[in-house]
């Protein structure tokens, strides 16, 4: 069957059964009959709770539940939608879908509720993506940034882009048709160079700040480093709660780089385990240290673990964390810098370098306070603009004409037009919606 906005589409929209109640949304043109067909009580008034019984279409009776009607086009979808509240049992649940699928509805795909309402203009494609966020907010702070966006910070600085973009295309369509005004040319060109100028560097700035966005996002890279049996795995597990890494007497034990996911701080993190940093013979165990610094590089912050009577590493900087491991064996020499102190195996000091890890993390994320740039998504939309910008900000410069210049414009105009779905681009909105849970 050729899949169309036009179906009815059905989704369990509430958690994995058993649970107290499922919610099953419908959505599109034949609602109205599956409600006269399925429920005793017919198709329930508008934005009114009715508790009714829902039959499948030979009468049989599936369950009780409590129906709501909205009316298109004021729901979520713009077209008429149906939410039955049933027991959340697998077999009453069973049940209704066939019951909806013999009257004619077929189960949504992931984020076609949400694709219909973009569709129906009910939202922008960056607001669709905050909902999608929002579900899949791990950490406090990935949930601030989607309701952020979900309020519109990230479409509202894409309008006034976008403002810039139309008046610099108008000044330029300006002196394409009067030509005849010798100096229109002219006059054009100073003030279509600044809007380009500031337009540059707002752009710029978005990049900037939504590396940090995009890592609010996708989480923060920590990685612990150390000598061989400094007890960088103990740690590892210890804040990870379970046994993610191997602990042995053995030195270099850890080969590979071992990652958990947690929220730190009300952060999501990438927490990893590295192999002891050492010269060694051994050639998976030099890979694995390879691996470790390559690792090291690319972190958003760094964890010196340091055995008690080892001296801080001459490869810690100033805005790495140096911590002594093994507290309760030994007192950490004295050393010059501020340093932390911890035993995996007593627990003491953890609070202190978990409180460090979330101030690190916090100061890291104030450059974000609006998030613009939340996923790779919206970096390549800017990157290209900017490009197009660039180009037209050169031929301006260089003499080009008007028309030439404007093309460079207009296609940078698109690029942010995608950012919001201003643009028709099929590929955009199944990149999108694709990524989305079915019943959403
Ligand atoms: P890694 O090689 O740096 O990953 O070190 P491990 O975590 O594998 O630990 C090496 C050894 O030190 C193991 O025998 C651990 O049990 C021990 N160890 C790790 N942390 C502590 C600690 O806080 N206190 C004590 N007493 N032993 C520890």
């Amino acid at each position: 069957m050729v899949k169309s906005s036009r179906d009815t589409i059905y989704a369990l929209a509430s958690g994995a059964p058993p649970s107290a109640i499922a919610l099953i949304r419908i959505s599109g043109p034949k609602v109205t009959s599956i409600a006269t067909a399925t429920l005793s009580i017919g198709l329930p008034k508008p934005r009114q709770a009715a508790l009714s019984e829902f039959s499948d279409l030979s009468g049989r009776l599936i369950d009780q539940c409590l129906a709501v009607f909205m009316a298109g086009p004021a729901s979520y979808t713009g077209q008429d939608t149906l939410e039955l509240s049933l027991h959340g049992g697998q077999t009453v649940i069973d049940l209704a879908v066939s019951a909806l699928t013999d009257a004619g509805a077929r189960l949504a795909e992931p984020g076609e509720f949400t694709r219909r309402a973009f569709e129906a203009g009910k939202l922008d494609l960056t607001k669709a993506e905050a909902i999608a966020d929002l579900i899949d907010a791990a950490s406090p702070a990935q949930h601030a940034q989607a309701i952020q966006q979900y309020g519109g910070a990230l479409a509202d600085l894409y309008s006034g882009w976008r403002q810039s973009l139309t008046q610099a295309l108008a000044l330029l369509e300006a002196s394409i048709d009067f030509p005849d005004e010798e100096d229109a040319p002219e006059r054009v060109e100073a003030p279509v160079l600044d809007l380009f100028r500031q337009l540059i560097s707002e752009l710029e700035q978005a990049l900037e700040s939504g590396e940090v966005s995009e890592r609010i996002r996708d989480g923060f890279q920590i990685v612990i480093l150390g000598k061989p049996n400094a007890g960088k795995s103990s740690l590892l597990n210890r804040l990870a709660g379970r046994d993610a890494a191997i602990v042995t007497e053995i030195p270099g034990t850890t080969r590979d780089i071992v990652e958990v996911r947690l929220v730190l701080g009300g952060y999501l993190v990438w927490l990893s385990d590295t192999a002891g940093l050492r010269d060694t013979s051994d050639k998976v165990e030099a890979e694995g240290v390879r691996r470790a610094m390559a690792k090291a590089e690319e972190a958003d912050l760094r964890i010196w673990l340091v055995a008690p009577e080892e001296s801080v590493p001459e490869a810690a900087v100033p805005e790495d964390l140096v911590v002594h491991s093994k507290s309760d064996l030994a007192k950490p020499r004295s050393v010059s810098r501020e340093t932390y102190s911890i035993s995996s195996r007593t627990g003491a000091g953890l609070d202190d370098l978990l409180d460090a890890i979330a101030e690190r993390l916090k100061s890291l994320s104030v450059r974000s306070e609006a998030p613009m740039i939340t996923r790779a998504r919206h970096r390549n939309a800017i990157e290209g603009a900017l490009k197009e910008l660039g180009r037209a900000k050169e031929m301006l410069s260089d003499g080009y004409g008007a028309e030439l210049v404007s093309e460079h414009v207009r296609i940078a105009a698109r690029q942010l037009g995608s950012l919001t779905g201003h643009v028709e681009v099929e590929e955009i909105l199944g990149e999108v919606f694709s990524t989305f849970c079915i019943g959403k």
